[in-house]
């Protein structure tokens, strides 16, 4: 279990701790869904019985509610990741501010047909990693735990799916664990979906999923690690 009173960040890119996973455990987020590529994810998943965190952006899934919906029937996670994905370290406070609470708003509505800047799971995670001090501070207020990934596929490059296979099971290798990074608007992540899952398992990985602990909204987030 992680209290997000002393760890309200999580994910060695960003901050100084990572979620306390054993060796050959993995968190599998997905960002800046849901796309139309987001059902194939979905599926690879399913088919290795595995869950996931999407961390979605609010404006596609505004117009995207039926496949939000299922990524949560499915009993996945769902994070936020702002309005339009902005740089919001270049925009001032309140604006960065009403970005995220946009995005939190957007979500809850497609996922329970209320827009409430109170988000259901209080997970989030900066677009590029571009947090400030005074964000962070007052998502910790919230009680939101901000997302960072100890590791990642650099899938925002251009690559095939083997290229890409190849590249994360090298740097997974190294790592032994870790909360990853991928972008399931991307075909080659998509696609390459199925063997890395099976590369998992063939490797004895475990996919760990993470929840908050109590998902009612207005209780601090204090995510727990669950199989
Ligand atoms: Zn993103």
């Amino acid at each position: 279990m992680v209290d997000a009173k002393t760890t309200p960040r999580v994910g060695l890119k960003s901050f100084p701790q990572t979620l306390p996973l054993q060796d050959h455990e993995v968190v599998l987020t997905f960002d800046d869904g849901p796309a139309a590529t987001t059902p194939k994810v979905l599926e690879a998943l399913a088919n290795e019985c595995v869950l996931a965190t999407f961390f979605l952006v609010g404006k596609p899934a505004s117009s995207q509610a039926a496949l939000v919906r299922r990524i949560v029937a499915e009993g996945h996670t769902v994070g936020h990741h702002t309005y339009t994905h902005k740089h919001l370290n270049q925009l001032s406070y309140q604006d960065a501010l009403a970005e995220i609470d946009r995005g939190i708003a957007a979500d809850e509505k497609a996922l329970h047909g209320e827009a409430t800047d109170v988000p259901s799971t209080p997970f989030f995670r900066f677009p590029y990693f571009e947090s400030t001090p005074a964000l962070l501070d007052d998502l910790q207020k919230r009680g939101i735990v901000v997302f960072g990934a100890d590791l990642w596929a650099s899938d925002w490059l251009p690559m095939t799916p083997e290229q890409e296979l190849k590249l994360i099971t090298d740097r997974l290798k190294v790592t032994g664990r870790g909360i990853i990074l991928f972008h399931d608007p991307h075909h080659h992540t998509a696609n390459m979906m199925p063997a890395f899952l099976k590369w998992l398992r063939e490797n004895n990985y475990r996919v760990v999923h993470v929840v908050p602990a109590n998902p009612e909204p207005t209780v601090a987030g204090t995510p727990t690690v669950v199989q």
